[in-house]
C-alpha cells in the first residue's frame, strides 16, 4: 500500500508506517495543482492542516482509500466528498490532551502570580514587585465546561492543587467516573455563577459559537477567571473585553483567538490587557503531542488495513 504525506509529521509515526510494510513518499512542499496530478498513484494520504484535500483532490484518487490527519481538524478534508466514495478518515484527536491540559496551568499560574507581567516588566528594566500581588489556586473552586479528553487531564491536575472541581457537559459522567475524578455535575448557570475560574474544552460546532456570551459572562462572579484554551469562536471577545475593562471579570487566558492571529481592533486591545494572558495557538506544541500526532495515526492507519489485501 502507497501513501503520499504532504505535511511534515514526525518522524516516529513513518518510521512505524515502513516498519509495518506501508511504501511511504514525502512530499512536504508539493502544490496543490502537483497534489491533483500525482495522488493517483496512492491508496493513502496523510497530512496536517496546510494540505487542502477538495472534492477535486478526491475525484483525482481513484485509488484513495484514507486520509489520514495527523492531529485534530478535519476543516482542511472535504468529509462529505470523501464519504460519496467511501474514502475512511482517520486523524489522532489524542495527541494534544496532556499537552493542553498542562497549558492550562501554566496559563493559569501566569495569571495568578503575574509571572508573564513580571517578566515583560523586568526586561523593560523595572522592579514589578509591589504591582505584583497574586493569589494561591488552593481552595479555588474551577469549573470545566466540556469534560472530554482534555476536560477530564484538567480535572485531574486541579485535585493535586486542592481545587474544587465543578463541571457542566451535554453528556453526563457515570458516577463512577464523576467520584473518581473528584468532580461535580451542575447546569452551565450554575457552574457559572460558582466558579472562581472557569475553563472551556468544548468544541467548535454550531452550537457552541459564541456559547459563553455576554449574558453568560454577567453570570459569572466578580474578579473571576476565564480561561478559554479550545477554539476562539466559543467566547465572545468582544464582550469578553468589555467584561475586563469594567472590572467585571478578574482576568482571562487564553490560547486560542476568533482571527488567529488577532487583528481586530477589539482583539488586540484584549491581548495588550495586564490581566489578559495570552499565548499563540501552542496547545499542541510539544515534542510529546507532535510525537503523539503522527504515531497515534500510524497505529490506526496499521490497525485499520494491515493485512488486507488491496
Ligand atoms: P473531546 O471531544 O474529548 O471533549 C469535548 C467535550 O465537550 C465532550 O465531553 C462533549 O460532550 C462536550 N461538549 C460538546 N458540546 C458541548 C456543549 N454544547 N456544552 C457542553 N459540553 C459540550 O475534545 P477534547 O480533545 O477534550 O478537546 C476540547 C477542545 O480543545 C476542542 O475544541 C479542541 O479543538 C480544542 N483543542 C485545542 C488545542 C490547542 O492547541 N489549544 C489542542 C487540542 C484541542
Amino acid at each position: 500500500m502507497k501513501i503520499l504525506i504532504t505535511d511534515p509529521v514526525h518522524e516516529d509515526g513513518i518510521e512505524r508506517l515502513k516498519s509495518a510494510g506501508f511504501q511511504v513518499d514525502l512530499a512536504y512542499d508539493i502544490t496543490y495543482d502537483e497534489l491533483v496530478k500525482r495522488v493517483k498513484d496512492y491508496h493513502g494520504l496523510v497530512v496536517r492542516s496546510r494540505t487542502k484535500v477538495d472534492r477535486a483532490v478526491i475525484a483525482s484518487a481513484p485509488n484513495l482509500l484514507f486520509i489520514g490527519r495527523a492531529g485534530v481538524g478535519l476543516d482542511n478534508i472535504d468529509l462529505e466528498a470523501a464519504k460519496e466514495r467511501n474514502i475512511i478518515v482517520l486523524n489522532s484527536p489524542e495527541a494534544p490532551t496532556i499537552s493542553v491540559a498542562e497549558l492550562v496551568f501554566g496559563l493559569l499560574l501566569s495569571l495568578a502570580r503575574k509571572i508573564a507581567f513580571c517578566d515583560r516588566l523586568m526586561k523593560a528594566g523595572e522592579w514589578p514587585k509591589k504591582r505584583a500581588l497574586g493569589f494561591e489556586l488552593k481552595g479555588k473552586t474551577l469549573g470545566i465546561i466540556g469534560l472530554g479528553r482534555i476536560g477530564r487531564e484538567v480535572a485531574k491536575r486541579a485535585e493535586a492543587f486542592e481545587m474544587k472541581v465543578l463541571y457542566y457537559d451535554v453528556q453526563r459522567l457515570p458516577e463512577e467516573m464523576e467520584k473518581s475524578l473528584k468532580v461535580q455535575f451542575v447546569e452551565l448557570t450554575e457552574l457559572l455563577k460558582s466558579s472562581d475560574i472557569v475553563t472551556v474544552h468544548v468544541p467548535l460546532i454550531p452550537q457552541t459559537y459564541h456559547m459563553i456570551d455576554d449574558a453568560k459572562l454577567s453570570l459569572m462572579r466578580k474578579g473571576s477567571i476565564l480561561i478559554n484554551t479550545s477554539r476562539g469562536g466559543v467566547i465572545d471577545t468582544k464582550a469578553l473585553l468589555k467584561h475586563l475593562k469594567n472590572g467585571h471579570l478578574g482576568g482571562a487566558c487564553l490560547d486560542v483567538f476568533e482571527h488567529e492571529p488577532p487583528k481586530e481592533p477589539w482583539e488586540l486591545e484584549l491581548i495588550s490587557l495586564d490581566n489578559v494572558v495570552v499565548t499563540s495557538h501552542i496547545g499542541a506544541m510539544t515534542l510529546e503531542a507532535q510525537r503523539a500526532a503522527s504515531t497515534i495515526l500510524a497505529e490506526k492507519i496499521i490497525s485499520t488495513f494491515k493485512g488486507k489485501t488491496l
